[in-house]
């Protein structure tokens, strides 16, 4: 059974699919934000069951399925598995973040000066922020340090970019 756009049952994103995984082991999940994974079904009925400081955790499990999404990895969690990975991207540093937002935005650059587009309210998970205002926020650092130009369009959410003094 396939379940589309459905509510991320990590990050709560509209449009998200679940369905039964081909090989029956869980649930697997699409999500625009989160990227690709799946949870054994002990795993989703305690994800689902969650509240309060847990939830806070789980904002950053986004972050650590995208980037293995990234290394060409599809994370899976059998039961409470998810708060070591989670919690290896809740105390990332500022210095850290802005490293990582660097690299976002070169890996999308071939050449300096070249304009890019990042959909910051589902990328912001690739730099370990916890929200699309963490990265507008990190993104706006860059800019009055006129290390890129660029600009965030506040309808499509999206920061129009050039990498210009970054390479
Ligand atoms: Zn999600």
């Amino acid at each position: 059974m396939v379940a589309e756009n459905v509510p991320c049952p990590v990050c709560g994103l509209d449009g998200s699919v679940c369905g039964i995984m081909p090989d029956g082991r869980g649930i697997g999940v699409e999500c625009k934000r989160c990227g690709v994974f799946g949870f054994s079904r002990t795993a989703m009925e305690l994800i689902q069951r969650m509240q309060g400081e847990d939830l806070q955790l789980l904002k950053f499990l986004s972050c650590h399925i995208r980037q293995q999404n990234s290394l060409s990895i599809t994370p899976f969690f059998l039961h409470e598995d998810w708060q070591v990975f989670a919690g290896s991207h809740q105390n990332t540093a500022v210095s850290a973040k802005i490293s990582k937002l660097i690299d976002l935005i070169a890996s999308h650059t071939k050449y300096p000066g070249q304009e890019i587009s990042l959909e910051s309210n589902y990328d912001y998970p690739l730099i370990d922020a916890s929200s699309l205002n963490e990265m507008i926020y990190l993104m706006n650092h860059l800019t009055f340090s006129q290390l890129v130009q660029g600009e965030f369009d506040s309808v499509t959410k999206i920061h129009r970019v050039h990498g210009e003094l970054l390479f």
